[in-house]
């Protein structure tokens, strides 16, 4: 039984300028120890598909599981125990971490909520956290604004993981760091992973972080799933068009660029197209295109793609 397991999620907005079809029918599964990588450009519906996850919005239609248990309409009271064990980390921790807070207060703050332990074990395990994750000692008595941005994203993986999860959703954990720094958060997760056996769904748009990291990769855009494989055949053999951009845009003197780099502007959620949703931006689009949306369909085992020239491309 998969660890989580999403099928034909939805998760649709009212706003002014009409409903925003943020996510539009996802199906995912994440395997116990398994990092699942989640890429596409900003504003495809990661962050919304991560938050809604964990209901942290809530979804529209379709089914989240989570160890097989139908988390979709529990309320929020009855998804304590779940809260637990799926925990998310932000791309800006330090929006996240109140300021008039010590590390050890907001470290302290889930575990007094979730019962573990009294005053004396409540320590134990933040020492315990602040340790493995790399901080100083003394952090614990210090505020967020004394810490760097590379610290305060390992409070955050802290506060992420005092609570023994299951599953992490890393929501583009390194994007707001310098590159010398993200090479040391994303080793730290790696390790946290090995530590305590997790599995994370890792989002991010820099394929170059997902490749580095992840073992299954899907490919968002606009709200749905389009290409889905095992990290090192979506390298290999990359078959969306949509992928095959998001490729050429990472500086790699092994792969000669294949395809014309991504044109246009992604089409608001509020108005997806017709037929293929990427038919707008698509240098290889026909009038099927335009009009019939393509299927996902099982390329080669374990690999997906929702393009109907899907079996031509290689
Ligand atoms: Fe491009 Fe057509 Fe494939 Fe969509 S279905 S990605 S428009 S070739
Ligand atoms: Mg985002």
């Amino acid at each position: 039984m998969p660890l989580l397991s999403v099928s034909d999620l939805k998760t649709h907005y009212k706003s002014r300028d009409g409903l925003l079809r943020a996510v539009d029918g996802v199906d995912l599964v994440v395997e116990r120890g398994e990092t699942v990588g989640l890429v596409g450009e900003s504003g495809c519906g990661k962050s919304t598909l991560g938050k809604t996850v964990l209901r942290l919005v809530e979804p529209t239609a379709g089914r989240i599981a989570f160890k097989g248990e139908d988390i979709t309409t529990r309320d929020q009271k009855s998804l304590r125990s779940v809260r637990k064990s799926i925990q998310m980390i932000f791309q800006d921790p330090y929006a996240s971490l109140n300021p008039r807070q010590t590390i050890g207060e907001i470290l302290e703050a889930p575990l007094i909520v979730h019962k573990a332990g009294d005053r004396a074990r409540r320590q134990q395990v933040i020492s315990g956290i602040v340790a493995k994750v790399g901080l100083p000692a003394d952090s614990i008595n210090r505020y967020p604004h004394e810490f760097s941005g590379g610290q305060r994203q390992r409070i955050g993986i802290a506060r992420a993981l005092l609570l023994s999860p299951e599953l992490v959703v890393c929501d583009e954990p390194v994007s707001a760091l310098d590159l010398s720094i993200q090479a040391q958060i994303l080793n730290l997760l790696v390790e946290m992973k090995k530590e305590f056996g997790l599995s994370y769904l890792f989002i991010s748009h820099d394929l170059s972080v997902v490749r580095y990291f992840a073992d299954r990769v899907l490919v968002m855009y606009l709200g749905r799933i389009v290409e889905s494989a095992d990290n090192a055949t979506l390298w290999s053999d990359p078959r969306h068009p949509y992928t095959r951009a998001l490729m050429d845009a990472v500086p790699d003197p092994a792969r000669p660029r294949q395809a014309a780099p991504l044109g246009g502007d992604l089409p608001s959620p509020s108005d997806i197209p017709t037929g293929c949703r990427f038919h707008t931006r698509c240098p290889l689009a026909t009038d099927l295109c335009r009009t019939h949306e393509p299927e996902f369909r099982t390329v080669a085992p374990g690999h997906q793609v929702a393009c109907h020239l899907a079996s031509h491309i290689h």
